[in-house]
């Protein structure tokens, strides 16, 4: 079997928190905790989790915006920190990021010629006439006119941003786009119109797609597989068809729990969460879920339970110690 596209293994992310007069290191936020996915050619991976899970930190870490504290990042199953910046370079073209808020994301003192340009630059591709045309088609392919890449970017609406934030990404032909929740800023009417593009773009160019987002619905519609990240580690991931069918862990079933089904189709099995997802700072022992669990028992307060297979087909784990 070939190599995944990419692929974390066991992969943490920690930052260090800086207090006092002399903003020294008081604590380390470990915002991601062995984390091990993949994503194959033409999958699209659906991360899911509440605010604070870390999942937005796991997508850049896989683009490599934030280095590694532990683990291993790999593209086409080459280890990214084992490469020289060159190789590194060329590597990580295939995989491009687009960002939540398609406002902060573009320079504003940049027209959208220029920002689009700024890939070819850094990576010294095409020139001239060449790169004009390069720029020309990214604004077809995105659904926007050539007329608009003379326009700054305040004289966008929110989903021609967005689009613009789509065609910068796609600059440089990747084989995998990190999208973190790139709809979720947008008007619930250009929410739509964007999401068919991102359809028809994966289906056309044969793309791969990291999809990082909050809204079920949407992950249930466009994702293969999904993982379900609760304070910095998945607690389980599955096919999304059996994911949705018949989640497992009872964080999953509570987030689901929350999701309008107009026409049920699945059992409700859990109530919708309650709290907040409690600070990685102060993680709680166990399996860090237990405050919230209906079903913890005493064991989950005193050891993390690994993840697992939990079905017959051996697609389906999650990290529960009633599983
Ligand atoms: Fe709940 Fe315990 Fe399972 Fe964690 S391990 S999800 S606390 S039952």
């Amino acid at each position: 079997m070939t190599a995944p596209l990419l692929q974390a293994e066991a992969l943490s992310v920690e930052f260090p928190v800086r207090g006092g007069l002399f903003r020294r290191e008081v604590a380390r936020l470990r915002a991601v905790d062995g984390v091990s996915l993949e994503v194959r050619a033409g999958e699209v991976l659906g991360v899911v989790g509440e605010s604070g899970c870390g999942k937005t930190t796991l997508g850049r870490a896989m683009v490599g915006l934030y280095p590694p504290t532990s683990g291993r990042l790999l593209v086409e199953g080459r280890d990214v920190a084992t490469l020289g910046v060159a190789a590194r370079r060329l590597l990580t073209r295939d995989v491009q990021m687009v960002f939540q808020d398609p406002f902060a994301s573009l320079n504003p003192r940049k027209r959208i010629r220029q920002i689009l340009e700024v890939p070819f630059e850094v990576h010294g591709l095409a020139v001239g006439a060449e790169r004009e045309a390069r720029i020309r088609e990214l604004v077809e392919l995105v659904g926007l006119a050539p007329e608009h890449l003379d326009r700054w970017p305040h004289e966008l609406s929110g989903g021609q941003r967005q689009r613009i934030g789509i065609a910068r990404a796609l600059a440089l032909q990747p084989k995998v786009m990190v999208l973190d929740e790139p709809l979720s800023a947008l008007d619930m009417s250009i929410q739509s119109q964007v999401l068919n593009l991102l359809v028809d773009l994966q289906q056309r160019l044969g793309l791969s797609y990291v999809f990082i987002s909050h809204d079920l619905s949407i992950v249930e519609y466009l994702c293969d597989t999904v993982a379900v990240m609760y304070l910095g580690r998945v607690v389980e991931t599955a096919p999304a068809a059996a994911l949705f069918a018949a989640p497992r862990h009872p964080y999953t079933q509570a987030l689901l729990a929350a999701v309008p089904d107009p026409v049920p189709r699945r059992e409700r099995i859990a109530r919708p969460l309650e709290g907040d997802v409690p600070s990685p700072l102060q993680a709680p022992s166990g399996c860090s879920f237990h405050p919230r669990c209906p079903l913890a028992q005493p064991r989950c307060r005193e050891s993390v339970p690994e993840l697992r297979v939990v079905d017959t087909a051996g697609l389906q784990r999650a990290a529960c110690h009633l599983l």
